[in-house]
């Protein structure tokens, strides 16, 4: 692991002390406290009033019981969560991931990261996430809604354009928002549209929104690879994941000239060599919510396509000049990173949140390979969500151009402010150190305007 500075080492230990066995929670607070010691060297009024520890505490956590009746009349019960992080830039701003891996320390680290990133859009938002363990696989769509609408029925006191605008994550898309709109709409009497985002377009949702994580990451990566006078076009790509992340960085790529050879979904890897064809991976996991090892079964085996379960190979495997992480967190190992450098990838962009693991990152940056974190690559989904809300608050709706261009542009500063901020603290090419430290500048300083709360 890397140094935290000794200034900022009891403030960590503290972390760790109250938030017992939350792993990711720790490991995403250690990332930012490695790269404040350059902060803090030359501005130690950070360490005043106990910013830095402030900004390592949630503002309010919420934990709730979900109870929601299967179709087979049975109750099952799930839990229900919303850390709202951080509100000096805004309201509360980060998706709910319906997963059974939720909990606590889980959305606990994607709250802290998303505080940052969303401050590095540079537009009003503040940092939050939410989620339950609900696990939607294999569930009724009658099953979504009723469970969608218990978890608002608690939810929505929370909530409001102000307060706190959920979106969605993994497990949650334009459905489970829709049913969950539909219950905030009921309980509260309000036709709030800006009160969630990633809304379905016929009532209030923005263009661009379902495409724009994927394609701010690309855009980020170019950025990336253009630093070194490089492009996509000829370059092998390997995408994993088979959302929305990660469908739509493939159509982005694909649009450069890139080859994007394979994608994943906790069923295993599928790859094809000749070039994945997108509209087949589309058909099958966005129309029929299928796996991505139908693709073998629809495309014939042999010419070069093949189909490797989960747990029998690793995605990175797969020969590639450029790595979108587009899946969950820590999918991406320090042995995975080793085989990849090996097999000579120039640059990688984490589609997903925190997917490459500390070592992994290590790795990536001793080897020179140009390193997007998620916080800075893939905050284009919630920008374009901050564009929607713009486009609700001003009962307006933009062309599909319009939002497309404003994406990226903000990824262009974003990728700009990372690598000059990088520059200016004595680290060039970092873009770790660069966003940890724009980002937590642009939180600190209302912060500090505000006083002490
Ligand atoms: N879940 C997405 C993220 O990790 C989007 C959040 C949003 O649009 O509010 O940034």
């Amino acid at each position: 692991m890397g140094q935290i500075d000794d200034k900022l080492e009891g403030i960590f230990d503290e972390v760790i002390r109250r938030n017992t066995g939350e792993a990711e929670f720790h490991q995403a607070v250690r990332e930012v406290l490695e790269s404040l010691g350059r902060v803090v060297a030359k501005h130690p009024e950070y360490l005043d009033k106990a910013l830095i520890e402030r900004i390592c505490e949630p503002e309010r956590q919420i934990i709730f019981r979900v109870p929601w009746t299967d179709d087979n009349n049975q109750v099952n019960i799930n839990r229900g969560f919303r850390v709202q992080f951080n509100s000096a830039m805004g309201p509360y701003k980060g998706g709910l991931r319906f997963h059974p891996s939720v909990n606590v320390g889980i959305i606990k680290f994607l709250g802290f990261e998303q505080t940052f990133k969303n401050a590095l859009t540079g537009l009003p938002i503040g940092g939050g996430k939410g989620g339950s363990d609900f696990d939607p696989k294999g569930r009724s769509d009658a099953e979504v809604m009723r469970f969608c609408q218990s978890f608002m029925t608690e939810l929505y006191r929370h909530l409001g354009e102000y307060t706190d605008v959920p979106a969605g994550d993994i497990g949650v898309g334009a459905r489970e928002i829709g049913y969950m709109f539909g219950q905030y709409k009921r309980l509260t009497n309000r036709y709030e549209a800006g009160v969630l985002t990633g809304k379905g377009l016929f009532y209030g949702g923005s263009l661009a929104r379902k495409e724009a994580t994927g394609y701010g990451n690309t855009y980020f990566t170019r950025a990336m690879l253009q630093t070194g006078s490089e492009d996509f076009d000829g370059k092998t790509v390997v995408v994993s994941g088979s959302g929305n992340v990660a469908i739509y960085s493939i159509e982005k790529v694909q649009s450069y000239g890139g080859k994007v050879v394979a994608c994943s979904d906790s069923s295993g890897y599928v790859v094809d060599e000749s070039g994945l064809d997108l509209d087949l991976i589309k058909e099958i996991k966005e129309v029929r919510r299928g796996r991505v090892s139908e693709y073998l079964r629809l495309k014939g085996d042999g010419n070069g396509v093949y189909f490797v379960k989960a747990g029998e190979g690793s995605i990175w495997d797969v020969p590639c000049q450029v790595a979108m992480p587009s899946a969950t967190q820590n999918e991406l190992t320090g042995k995975d990173a080793k085989t990849l450098i090996r097999n000579g990838v120039q640059a990688v962009g984490e589609g997903a949140n925190m997917p490459s693991t500390p070592e992994a990152i290590r790795a990536f940056q001793q080897a020179g390979v140009k390193f997007g974190p998620g916080k800075a690559a893939n905050a284009g989904g919630v920008a374009t969500s901050a564009l929607e809300m713009q486009q609700n608050a001003s009962r307006d709706r933009w062309t599909f151009e319009k939002t497309e261009a404003k994406l990226a542009e903000i990824m262009r500063d974003i990728h700009d402010s990372c690598h000059e901020t990088a520059e200016e603290y004595g680290v060039p090419g970092d873009y770790v150190t660069g966003a940890n430290i724009a980002g937590f500048i642009r939180v600190a300083e209302p912060m500090r305007a505000f006083g002490v709360i």
